[in-house]
């Protein structure tokens, strides 16, 4: 994923300063970000795009698959970078967001569904809620 830009522009895409500077956005290591994120980070940056030309700007990254959206069930969506398949843990306390790597591979229950039930699954969401390690150790869990 080094050479987003120049693998756009191989593929004859434009690259304007506002995609440049998104796909580093994205590619700083982030935590996934909505769409008020980005704008805030776009405008630190100098840049103040309209809804409609950022909103295209993501359908776009999203289409080429560098990007990819993720709903944490918070009524927006996020776009975070799509370089690696991952899951989220997301802390009720803090709302700090960590990607995880499990070692499951759910690809196997994915081949299980289809044998059984003849349903392809092309894509899936598990994201995981709870606390997470420093608001745990302020004490911030209770278990009920
Ligand atoms: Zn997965
Ligand atoms: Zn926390």
């Amino acid at each position: 994923m080094q050479n987003i830009i120049q693998s756009l522009q191989s593929h004859g895409f434009r690259i304007t300063p506002l995609r440049q500077e998104l796909v580093s956005l994205f590619e700083s290591g982030c935590n996934p970000l909505a769409y008020d994120d980005l704008l805030q980070l776009l405008k630190s940056r100098g840049f103040t795009p309209n809804k409609t030309t950022l909103y295209r700007e993501l359908t776009f990254l999203c289409a080429q698959r560098i990007t990819q959206e993720i709903d944490l069930g918070e009524g927006k969506k996020r776009y975070e970078l799509a370089n690696d398949h991952h899951h989220h843990l997301v802390c009720t306390a803090c709302d700090a967001i960590e990607a995880v790597h499990l070692s499951t591979d759910i690809r196997f229950e994915e081949e299980k569904i289809k044998a059984e039930k003849g349903f392809v699954v092309t894509r899936h969401m598990l994201e995981f809620f709870g606390i997470c390690g420093s608001c745990s150790k302020k004490g911030l869990f209770h278990a009920n």
